[in-house]
Parts: C-alpha cells; sequence; structure tokens
C-alpha cells in the first residue's frame, strides 16, 4: 500500500515538472560537423572503381549493376544496417562522389529497407 501511494505522489508530482524529452522531428539536435551519417553517391562522377567495397572493414560495400543513360555500370550498395559510418569509403574514393552526410533520419521497421541501392543514395 505503502509503494502505491509512494508512486501516485510521485506521478501526480511529475504532472507540474517541466519535461525533459524534445519533440521529434520537429526539434532536432544541432550536430557537430564531424558527425557521419547516411551516405550519399554522386552517380553521374562514380568511375565503378570498387575502392569503397574493397576498403570497407564491416564489407556493408556491394557493386551492383544499374542502367544509366550511358549503359549499364555497377556501383555501391549499401547496407547501412551493417555500416560503421567510419568514413573509408569516402576517402578512398577517386572522384570523391561517396560522401556522408549528416542525415541520421533513417530509422524503419522494415531492415530490407536499409539496403540502399546506389539510385537511393543519390
Ligand atoms: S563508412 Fe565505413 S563501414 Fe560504412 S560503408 Fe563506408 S567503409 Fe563501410
Ligand atoms: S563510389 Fe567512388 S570508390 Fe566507389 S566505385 Fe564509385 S568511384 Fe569507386
Amino acid at each position: 500500500m505503502e509503494n502505491v501511494l509512494s508512486s501516485l505522489f510521485k506521478s501526480i508530482k511529475a504532472l507540474g515538472e517541466k519535461r525533459f524529452t524534445v519533440e521529434y522531428p520537429e526539434e532536432r539536435e544541432s550536430l557537430p560537423d564531424s558527425y557521419r551519417g547516411m551516405l550519399r553517391l554522386d552517380i553521374d562522377t562514380c568511375i565503378s572503381c570498387s575502392a569503397c567495397e574493397r576498403i570497407c572493414p564491416n564489407k556493408t560495400i556491394t557493386m551492383v549493376e544499374i542502367i544509366t543513360e550511358k549503359g549499364t555500370k555497377i556501383m555501391p550498395q549499401i547496407g547501412i544496417e551493417r555500416c560503421l559510418f567510419c568514413a573509408m569509403c569516402s576517402e578512398v574514393c577517386p572522384p570523391k562522389c561517396l560522401t556522408l552526410t549528416k542525415n541520421y533520419d533513417f530509422e524503419t521497421t522494415d531492415k530490407r529497407t536499409l539496403i540502399k541501392r546506389p539510385e537511393e543514395l543519390e
């Protein structure tokens, strides 16, 4: 009985207290310049060298075929659920067409959507 009263008292007291959570997504946290989020690929400048696939320490990148205006090319597909956001792929990319953005907003209830084809990384 004492525990119930104690919990009830705490609940009533909490009603008058300031909330500690922030609204989402209306209120976003400011991110540091060095923040590493979702990868971005510029399909037009990718030279299909596969350097990103070879360097990825977590085998997150798979080269897949895509059809472009210039014909069929291979480009990186990224399983973002395995990504370490280490930026090694971006560092070795010769034309610097693979970069990390500040986008962290890719939560999902369907893990299949975390495999991003090249077209989805644009
Ligand atoms: S950031 Fe790191 S883990 Fe993620 S795809 Fe690039 S090399 Fe792989
Ligand atoms: S994203 Fe960069 S490193 Fe990867 S295949 Fe394209 S050009 Fe090469």
